[in-house]
């Protein structure tokens, strides 16, 4: 044999091979979970597979043309021929990937590029690109507040955060969600020298509901804290230049807020992370942030994209208009037809349905599915207070007449789950 080895010259009796711990045992609950729910004969709603994608609202599930409401895509931006041409003479010029971090040889013009287009958006000294928004909250939470120091944050954040103070060594207190009364009695109990970080979103992804930031910035400023601000679920559509809840509620960058967080995922239309800021020292970060420096850059056709969505983002006035009309209309139908929805009014371009349990949940989106709509399915630890979400995120580039058919897609399959009464 290649080896040398011959059958005859193995030992007789061959000792067994200690059995190893099985470290999958953990996840015994979660599997028998999903295959109670499967065999209660519904799909997998976390299985979905797009066959075609038509337009930022349509696609084709199972061979069905299906409506999109369970993507990001919240200025629709993925099917600009402006961003698709910038896409491709990026990929033309400078190949399919960086094969680099962007510390040793994965700066590309396009990296540089995406970074000044940022700065304009956001009118800042600062910007940097991550690979996902992911690793930004990641990054930066977890290179700036370093042992000793503190993080500050929501109950509700996003589990990129959740991360990245998990990845640092900062000491980490939570309040309240949303309540400025819990953060201002738990930073009144911390010592008043170390460094402090209160970390914050504009819009919570789950409910869909929006921060009181103008008070929650006056009280970390209050206790001398520094205020990281996500706004990955606002950006092209709150505030005068689309910069996110925090210029919609007349805060600055720099007097008011230290470090934007956002994403090039959900309006910006492609993928990757970025954190803005005017810090004078900010710069450090490239030199010392692991998740920036220790992972490949994104490939030029991606930063291509995202440089020239960001561009028209800063002029895309319809477009947003058009996002509100569309979210009032949906809200507005819903809550007519009586459902329990994350927030009293259309506060953000997310709208949740809230059901009984996960059965109720998984029934009612398999029964929109089949009627040709998709939304996404939340359920705990992802959402706040064990709730079970059907979530909806609401496009520019949706229609009104596909927004009234959405309504009356939710009225027939929540009558059918008993989510809302029978007419
Ligand atoms: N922050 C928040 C609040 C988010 O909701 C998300 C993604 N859902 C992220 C960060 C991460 O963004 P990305 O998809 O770019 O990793």
């Amino acid at each position: 044999t290649e080896t040398g080895l011959q059958p005859e010259a193995l030992p007789e009796t061959v000792a067994p091979a200690p059995t190893a711990r099985d470290l999958f045992a953990k996840f015994d609950p979660l599997i028998a979970e999903r295959d109670k729910l499967m065999s209660s004969g519904v799909r997998d709603p976390f299985g979905i597979v797009m066959e075609e994608v038509r337009s930022p609202t349509t696609a084709v599930i199972r061979g069905q043309e299906t409506i999109l409401l369970g993507t990001y895509n919240y200025m629709g931006m993925t099917f600009d021929p402006d961003v698709i041409a910038a896409g491709k003479r990026a990929l033309e010029q400078f190949g399919s990937g960086t094969n680099g971090s962007r510390m040793l040889n994965g700066t590309f013009r396009d990296h540089v590029d995406a970074e000044d287009a940022l700065r304009e958006f956001y009118g800042a000294a600062h910007a940097m690109v991550f690979s996902t928004g992911y690793q930004a909250n990641l990054g930066v939470i977890s290179t700036i507040a370093g042992r000793g120091e503190y993080v500050i944050l929501d109950a509700d954040s996003h589990a990129s955060i959740y991360d990245g103070c998990k990845m640092g060594d900062a000491e980490i207190v939570r309040f309240r969600h949303n309540s400025v009364e819990d953060l201002d009695k738990r930073l009144g109990r911390l010592p008043k020298e170390p460094g402090k970080l209160v970390v914050l979103e504009g819009v919570y992804s789950m409910l869909g509901d929006i921060a009181p930031l103008r008070e929650m910035v006056a009280v970390a400023r209050k206790h001398g804290c520094m205020v990281l601000v996500d706004e990955a679920h606002s950006m092209g559509f709150f505030g005068e230049h689309g910069r996110g809840v925090y210029e919609e509620l007349g805060l600055a960058l720099g007097d008011d807020v230290d470090f934007v967080i956002g994403t090039f995922s959900k309006s910006v239309g492609t993928v990757g992370g970025f954190c803005i800021s005017n810090h004078p020292k900010f710069e450090a970060l490239r030199l010392s942030c692991r998740p920036y420096i220790f992972t490949a850059s994104l490939p030029p056709s991606v930063v291509a994209t995202a440089a020239t969505s960001v561009r028209k983002l800063m002029h895309a006035h319809e477009k947003r208009a058009r996002l509100w009309d569309n979210a009032r209309r949906l809200h507005g139908g819903l809550k007519a037809l009586g459902f329990r929805l994350g927030t009293d009014a259309p506060d953000s371009a997310i709208v949740a349905v809230i059901l009984e349990d996960q059965e109720q949940a998984v029934a009612m989106w398999q029964g929109l599915l089949e009627a040709g709509l998709y939304v996404n399915v939340a359920r705990p630890p992802a959402t706040p207070t064990g709730t079970f979400l059907l979530r909806c995120s609401i496009c520019a580039e949706h229609s009104a007449e596909q927004i009234d058919r959405v309504v009356a897609m939710f009225a027939a399959a929540g009558q059918q789950v008993g989510a809302i009464a029978a007419t």
